[in-house]
């Protein structure tokens, strides 16, 4: 694949700056969406907005509302169109499953006449440490977000990393960072025991790796202008960046059984 591979930030706000839109992000490679990060309600508006369409697969960093909240909409959508009911790939943890159980399957009788499980619409696919999608190797990693195994990241080694919602992960990211790749980032102005403040990233990261840094899921704009004037680069909202194409998942898996 010799194409031009990009992110796209659907949303980059927290979960209280919804006019920002909920943090989200979709992988395009050649202009044609590949996966979509997250699926909040704004972020599923914003993907329908700008693909005139519903996303075919999702990976799930954690099960807050500003992150699944837009699954129902898309199993409905899903169930009653028959070309993709049943295949709409929907990419979580294995750890994930019994919460995404019990916030959004165990909801009694998902069509009110009966006849369909909420898991009917996906094709879920539960993953330990990653994932094959499109012929292309996905690492996925725990972050610290509420308690341990409740939260993950994702990274297309050579290409990008997401930490999804969480404090500095600086560990997680050394295993599987080429020195090049971007690195989306959680990050308001103040941290708090869930996410990362700009202290906390002033002091967990090296400059070297702040510079490969975009951060979003921050509270208003006026907070985003003073990340900015710290010297980081922050992502807005629609914003489109291109990234490295990524390394194939043999060299990739040899370079960090190297480190
Ligand atoms: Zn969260």
């Amino acid at each position: 694949m010799n194409g031009q591979w990009q992110l796209r930030f659907l949303g980059v706000g927290n979960a209280s700056a919804v006019e920002l839109g909920s943090a989200a992000a979709v992988l395009e490679y050649d202009a044609a969406p590949m996966l979509l990060i997250d699926c909040g309600q704004e972020a599923l508006t914003a993907y329908v907005t700008q693909y005139a369409r519903m996303p075919d697969a999702v990976f799930i960093t954690h099960a807050h509302f500003d992150h699944i909240g837009g699954c129902e909409r898309l199993f409905y959508q899903a169930l009653f169109d028959p070309a993709r009911c049943g295949k709409v790939r929907l990419y979580c943890a294995a750890a994930l499953v019994p919460i995404l159980q019990s916030r959004l399957g165990d909801y009694p009788s998902p069509l009110a006449e009966g006849g369909a499980n909420f898991w009917d619409a996906f094709q879920l696919v539960p993953v330990g440490r990653g994932f094959w999608h499109r012929g292309h190797w996905f690492d996925v990693f725990p972050v610290r977000h509420h308690l341990p195994n409740t939260a993950f990241g994702l990274a297309l080694t050579g290409a990008f990393l997401w930490t999804g919602d969480t404090r500095p992960i600086a560990d997680q990211i050394a295993l599987l960072d080429d020195g090049k790749m971007l690195i989306a980032h959680d990050c308001g102005l103040l941290g708090n025991p869930s996410h990362t403040g700009l202290e906390d990233l002033l002091r967990d990261y090296s400059p070297a790796t702040r510079r490969r840094m975009v951060l979003y899921h921050y509270a208003s704009t006026a907070d985003a202008e003073q990340l900015a004037a710290a010297g980081l680069r922050v992502a807005q909202r629609g914003e489109v960046m291109p990234l490295n194409a990524p390394i194939p998942a043999l060299q990739a898996c040899t370079r960090a059984w190297s480190n």
